[in-house]
């Protein structure tokens, strides 16, 4: 009787003990052994409970390029950097600080006095200009923080820390190292954005993209050489049409611009097709390529199906793509060119002059064009920096035997001064703005 009491005492003890491990295991990051999101908000409760605040702040810092140190280096090498950094934080912090993981690559901060916390965001910035010595790799921390502050008499961590996170999302789509505050604009902006999300995820199976052509003409005679295809999108319950500017980017982050992207390279194909039966003369039909796009990894079977489906030549078509895109996984980049030229499809390299291009890779990339962006178009023939600018891009494209176009082209003095400097071929408003498909028909029935 005594020894089965003994037993029974002795097995809950050992039930109670796995009971706090298994606490321990789900409410504490195994890395950084920080309170992961449950226990962080109560944590930041019992705070409010013991001191009783309710101006607290909750300062989000996402870890921006987290995730790619672990792809790049494995994620043995990203938990040491991360545990490099919250080591390095902590000793800074303020006293009845709760820091905690929140997700993969965010580490929150709840503060309770809010006036001295300038000089620790300061400190935050500085940390991601120090660069992370991880196993012999240097690794520079991009960071991005949201900050929101809370503003009801009643506390609720929940409401800040979902605050801070929004906050930080829009920090990081701003670039490296941006702090945003939690703001009622933010919250509306927010749901704009999250409206247009879902209005996109319909508008392919709607039928609401449309594409506008816009011609391209020699400089020498004004003859058509070619046109740019430029989507735009119609929601069904609009009136305008919204610019490929503002939905482009919301398309990249939800992966959609895969679906889009493919549709609008068969669109464009297919059209091109139907002109030419219809008695077009040849001309060479650009459409552009974004970098979802291109590193999504099936690019070249949607080239190659959109090709195959509308039987369109492929030395008729020509890909527009960045200098962002091309210099991202610059071998592979290069791969992929020299696959897309084999096809026989043209390659041009849009904007030119506004990113980064190694003039190194630029010999290896297959080009055939380069496009002048419209920024130094612009201010042709006054402003000297776009002088030079222009003029260094034409020659270096006659020394690769590349053509050139210059987009924006809006006066005859612009227009002038290129067909002076030998920039081939011109596209922009002074000719045409872009048109619908039977616009561009008619347009080049009565040239
Ligand atoms: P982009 O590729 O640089 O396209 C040229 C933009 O300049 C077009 O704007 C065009 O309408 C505009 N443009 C042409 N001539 C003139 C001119 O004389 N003056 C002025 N002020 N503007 C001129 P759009 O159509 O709004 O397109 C904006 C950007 O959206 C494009 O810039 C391109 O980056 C992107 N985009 C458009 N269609 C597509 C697409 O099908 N796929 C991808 N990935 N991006 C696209
Ligand atoms: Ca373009
Ligand atoms: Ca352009």
């Amino acid at each position: 009787m005594w020894r089965e009491k003994e037993v029974r005492q002795g097995l809950e003890n050992l039930l109670e003990k796995q009971k706090k491990q298994l606490v321990e295991i789900t409410s504490y990051d195994p890395i950084t052994n920080l309170p992961l999101r449950k226990e962080f908000i109560s944590l930041a409760n019992k705070t409010v409970n013991r001191i009783g605040i309710c101006d607290a702040q909750v300062v989000m810092i996402g870890l921006k390029n987290l995730a790619k140190i672990n792809n790049t280096y494995g994620h043995d090498i990203g938990s040491l950097a991360l545990k490099k950094f919250v080591k390095r934080l902590k000793p800074k912090l303020p006293a009845e600080t709760v820091i905690g993981r929140i997700s993969d690559d965010q580490i929150a901060l709840f503060l309770v006095n809010r006036s001295r916390n300038g000089a620790l965001i300061k400190f935050i910035l500085g940390l991601s200009k120090k660069v992370f010595v991880v196993a012999e790799h240097d690794l520079p921390i991009n960071l991005s923080i949201g900050i929101s502050t809370n503003q009801l008499k009643c506390f609720s961590a929940e409401k800040i820390l979902r605050e801070s996170s929004l906050a930080q999302c829009w920090a990081r789509q701003i670039g490296n190292n941006q702090v945003v505050h939690y703001s009622d604009k933010l919250e509306n902006e927010n749901l704009k954005r999250l409206m247009m999300e879902n209005a996109l995820r319909r508008a392919l199976t709607n039928n609401e993209f449309i594409i506008h052509y816009q011609p391209q003409f020699s400089t020498n005679n004004r003859a058509l050489t070619g046109c740019e295809a430029l989507l735009r999108w119609k929601p069904t319950e609009q009136a305008e049409l919204v610019s490929p500017l503002e939905f482009i980017p919301v398309l990249e982050e939800t992966g959609l611009i895969e679906s889009v992207g493919a549709w609008c390279l068969e669109e464009a194909c297919g059209q091109y097709v139907l002109w030419r039966e219809a008695g077009v003369q040849p001309f060479t039909l650009s459409v552009n390529v974004s970098a979802g796009q291109f590193h999504s990894g099936n690019f070249l079977k949607t080239v190659q199906h959109a090709l195959q489906k509308t039987q369109m030549d492929p030395s008729f078509l020509c890909l527009e793509l960045t200098e962002s895109i091309v210099m991202k996984n610059i071998s592979e980049t290069l791969e992929t060119l020299q696959a897309l030229s084999t096809m026989g499809v043209k390659l041009s390299l849009d904007d030119f002059g506004t990113g980064y291009s190694s003039l190194k890779y630029l010999h290896q990339m297959n080009l055939d064009e380069l496009k002048i962006d419209r920024a130094f178009v612009e201010k042709l023939p006054h402003d000297k920096t776009s002088i030079s600018i222009v003029e260094t891009i034409l020659a270096m494209a006659k020394t690769m035997n590349l053509d050139v176009v210059a987009e924006g082209v809006e006066d005859e003095e612009q227009l002038n001064f290129l067909h002076l400097n030998n920039c081939s071929k011109v596209q922009g408003f002074y000719f045409s703005r872009p048109l619908t498909a039977p616009d561009f028909m008619r347009y080049t029935q009565s040239m």
